[in-house]
């Protein structure tokens, strides 16, 4: 992978953040934005722009394709069935908050949570796959049962399967922890909750940008990602859920275009994945997410998922895991830095959180990645939305550097250095 040519194509890594040249160390939260995609939102508003699936005009028409070839796309990118298991949301909190909610009011038994039914987290959940599971078991009475998080940060299956039982109806749990890194064993988690007849959800929005991801070997029912975290710009995510659930499940939003139709007495669903997005959805997040091609020009507006398929999600790991092996040697070299999570690089993706120990306490996270910004450094401190979590580790704060694919060796060497001289100088 030539990472030099891929940073030529994401502008604002020309931006100089305090005369210094940025490192861009924030991925976790939110990715950049390469030229293809920026050009593609462009596109889209100069030539394309209309609602969908609304005109007969040819730019309804249009768009109206476009947006169904970015269902497509994504589809093929995680290795759905078909497109219409894909559904286009806000964000993954905005996907799991849709499974939650139809869940709440399912008509079918299977799909719908009773009283004294369970569902299994892992301790390990950023918040969008705790708080509307609490919503759920205080509106329904149903139980929240948590695996817990080992010492190294990563889960014991044993104790997954101790906690599945005959009245367990949901598993969720994230594919990789955006605090830790650590991927989680999925794929044994999903045959575990399939064993009992339980539905299985994963978090993928700290997978899906960065691993290879096949939702038919992952076994999932359900998987929520957020495209901005992957190329693609802020308010498009996805929920992918297999067809047979989808077809047979209640409607998370009602209005306009998720109806076949209407009276006053009452409404008809659309065909998948309609009827699971209400209103006018972002049509050109959408298109900047999958990509698609305006079959009348040949013009090809390029989506996130082209940009990353065509580098190649192994390529793309293998290059973060070289990265964050350097990084995490490094932090581990420094005695008053604590890292948390698996210690090997090859049991994580590239997140690294940490705190640092002055005299056996804690020092100011927020201060240390205040202290790197000066330098141009783009860090995260605080609980990083997980803060069981937090509490589980016995740190209320800690500071978080995660890389993606345009990050270089360079740029970690520079983070170590001035974390090094932040720390040995007691800037603290
Ligand atoms: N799950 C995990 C593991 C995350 O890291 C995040 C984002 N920090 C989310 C869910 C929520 O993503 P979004 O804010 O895009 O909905």
């Amino acid at each position: 992978m030539d990472v030099q040519k891929i940073r030529d194509d994401f502008p604002i890594l020309q931006r100089q953040i305090r005369g210094r040249p940025l490192i861009y160390l924030d991925n976790a939260a939110t990715s950049q934005k390469p030229r293809q995609v920026l050009d593609t939102i462009q596109a889209f508003y100069t030539l394309y722009n209309a609602n969908i699936h609304r005109g007969t005009h040819t730019l309804a028409q249009e768009a109206s394709d476009l947006y169904e070839q970015a269902h497509r796309n994504v589809a093929r990118f995680i290795g759905a069935e078909t497109w219409q298991e894909v559904v286009f949301v806000r964000n993954s909190t905005e996907g799991i908050n849709l499974v939650a909610y139809s869940l709440l009011h399912g008509q079918k038994d299977r799909l719908r949570l009773e009283p004294g039914d369970e569902i299994v987290l892992t301790l390990m959940e950023h918040h969008s796959d705790l708080v509307p599971w609490q919503m759920v078991r205080d509106l329904r009475g149903v139980a929240l049962k948590f695996v817990d998080v080992r010492e190294d940060g990563t889960l014991d299956l044993a104790q997954v399967q101790a906690s599945i039982t005959e009245r367990t109806k949901l598993v969720c749990c994230a594919h990789v922890s955006n605090v830790l890194g650590t991927i989680n064993p999925v794929r044994e988690i999903g045959q575990l909750a399939h064993s009992v007849g339980a539905l299985f959800l994963i978090d993928g929005a700290q997978s899906v940008p960065h691993l290879p991801t096949a939702v038919k070997e992952l076994g999932c029912d359900f998987l929520a990602f957020s495209g901005h975290k992957m190329l693609a710009p802020m308010g498009i995510g996805v929920l992918y859920g297999r067809r047979e659930l989808l077809e047979e499940m209640t409607p998370f939003l009602y209005g306009g275009d998720m109806i076949a139709d209407v009276t006053v007495e009452g409404a008809t669903w659309n065909r998948l994945p309609w009827k699971f997005e209400a209103g006018t959805p972002d049509v050109c997040g959408g298109i900047a997410l999958g990509g698609a091609i305006d079959r009348r020009s040949g013009r090809r507006l390029e989506g996130a998922v082209d940009y990353l398929s065509r580098l190649g999600m192994e390529a793309i790991h293998a290059h973060e895991v070289e990265l964050t092996r350097h990084m995490l040697r490094g932090l581990q070299a420094m005695p008053e830095v604590r890292v948390h999570g698996p210690p090997e690089a090859d049991m994580r993706c590239g997140v690294a959180a940490f705190a640092v120990e002055r005299d056996g306490e804690p020092s100011d996270s927020h201060l240390i990645a205040q202290l790197l910004d000066e330098e141009g450094i783009a860090v995260r401190a605080g609980g990083h939305c997980a803060y069981p979590l937090a509490r589980r580790m016995g740190v209320a704060d800690t500071v978080r550097a995660s890389l993606y694919l345009y990050n270089t060796m360079e740029e970690v060497d520079r983070f170590l250095e001035v974390l090094r001289e932040i720390v040995q100088h007691q800037l603290l």
